[in-house]
């Protein structure tokens, strides 16, 4: 759409703001909205934002040390692909914003031009990246007391179905008015847990749907008088809430996935192999990504289906790569592979661009995994794992943060603006972290996603 059908849409559907959103380097969805009568305008200028935002901590200061402060502005610009009026929020529009230089350039501190690097470095390889974030989510209500499941139904039940179908009903229609396919839903295990999937995509596609995704969430929630949480684990003894992200390789029509191979015992294609084994090999740098937060390292312990050692395998949930199995007669389409320690207080753009860097460079080094493992790591004696090369996962934000800045690749992936900055908020927030009740981290995540 161009700008005039954008704005006649919007006034079409009594649209009085546009939000123009953004996904901070915290993981935090934020923006600026502009009065309906200004968006043809705003669309070409964008809106000011200081440059401040993208130091932010997750305590809502600016990191110590950051490269900005108080001056300076940068401008974000809408995507006009991404414009959807909000279902739950009538009167009100957002589209998904990109930060411009004032001189017009991409900003070396946006992750979403990162994410586009990264595509555009793949589609240099010949690979089209497709992916698909799968998000659980927790439905929490308020008390007096502090926070509450909204139920306390069990597992994949009928009856946790039944307690949630009025949330979940108009969730999946505020979904489908957004142009998201929603493919499955259940109530999962941890008390009020929920989990919604959605069709796969071209990896920015797949990283704006899982904004939309979370911002209607907890959107419909809002007018039911709930919360609805991604925080990693915001219930020291349930379940913790995954984003898995599932992910694949095609040709550039995006006809043909590469990562499939009819011949082989998993069904996988050498560059998929190549691909895990970048993946398994950044793995701990990477974590810093996709699992960045100090309440992420709560939900990542051993036998909570969440992954906690490095290793892949074929439908293993214990494995931070899991080599999900295809459909019957769909499987060249449908065989992907699923990366497990990854969660909603992640930014989707730098966790799917971090994965990305990371494949891509087990690709061009030509590097082979270690044997797959088939049953639960965590079960296996030390020096078993010792004896196959399974290391522990990152157990800290200050672990994986730690890792990421070591790992060269990631690194000079991200560029220098990108990377130090986030190294310092998250060095902020682990900081701050550490005189910090866990009741008070619970509550602070529970609120920030
Ligand atoms: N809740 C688990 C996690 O933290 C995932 C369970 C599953 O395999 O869906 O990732
Ligand atoms: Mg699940």
């Amino acid at each position: 759409m161009n700008i005039d059908q954008i704005v006649q849409q919007a006034r079409d559907t009594e649209t009085q703001l546009v939000r123009f959103i953004y996904c901070d380097s915290s993981g935090v969805i934020r923006g600026k909205a502009t009065h309906i009568d200004h968006l043809s305008g705003r669309m070409v200028y964008g809106i000011g934002l200081t440059v401040a935002m993208q130091s932010f901590t997750s305590s809502e200061t600016i990191a110590p040390g950051a490269g900005f402060g108080p001056v300076g502005e940068i401008r974000l610009v809408p995507d006009p692909e991404t414009f959807t009026t909000l279902p739950y929020s009538p009167g009100n529009a957002r589209m998904i914003a990109d930060m411009f230089t004032l001189d017009r350039k991409p900003w070396a501190n946006c992750p979403r031009f990162f994410l586009k690097r990264m595509i555009e470095r793949a589609n240099d390889l010949g690979l089209r990246m497709k992916a698909a974030f799968e998000s659980e989510f927790s439905l929490i209500i308020e008390t007096d007391d502090g926070y509450e499941p909204f139920d306390r139904s069990l597992c994949f039940s009928t009856v946790g179905m039944d307690y949630a179908d009025e949330y979940i009903g108009d969730l999946v229609e505020a979904l489908g008015q957004q142009g998201i396919n929603v493919e499955q839903y259940y109530a999962e295990l941890g008390a009020g847990q929920q989990e919604l999937s959605v069709t796969y995509a071209d990896a920015l596609r797949a990283a704006d749907n899982q904004i939309t995704l979370r911002d209607t969430a907890r959107g419909v929630a809002m007018k039911q008088g709930l919360i609805a949480s991604f925080a990693p684990k915001p219930f020291a003894n349930e379940a913790g809430n995954g984003c898995h992200i599932h992910f694949s390789a095609w040709d550039k029509e995006g006809e043909t996935n590469l990562f499939f191979d009819a011949g082989d015992r998993y069904k996988l294609s050498p560059i998929a192999y190549q691909f895990i084994a970048g993946v398994l090999h950044h793995l701990p740098g990477l974590l810093g990504l996709s699992a960045p937060s100090v309440n992420s390292y709560r939900r990542l312990q051993p036998h909570f289906w969440s992954s906690a050692f490095v290793c892949f395998g074929p439908d293993n949930r214990e494995a931070p790569v899991r080599i999900a199995s295809g459909f019957w007669g769909d499987e060249m389409k449908t065989v992907n592979l699923e990366l497990k320690p990854s969660d909603s207080s992640h930014n989707p753009y730098l966790a799917l661009g971090g994965l990305i860097a990371a494949g891509l460079d087990g690709i061009e080094k030509e590097l082979q995994p270690p044997e797959p493992v088939l049953m639960d790591p965590g079960d296996m004696q030390e020096s078993e794992r010792k004896d196959k090369g399974i290391e522990r996962l990152p157990t800290s934000l200050k672990e994986a943060t730690d890792a990421l800045g070591r790992d060269e690749v990631l690194m000079e992936a991200m560029g220098e603006v990108l990377s130090r900055e986030y190294l310092l908020i998250k060095s902020a927030d682990w900081e701050s972290s550490r005189d910090q009740e866990v009741e008070s981290e619970l509550h602070q995540y529970i609120h920030r996603y």
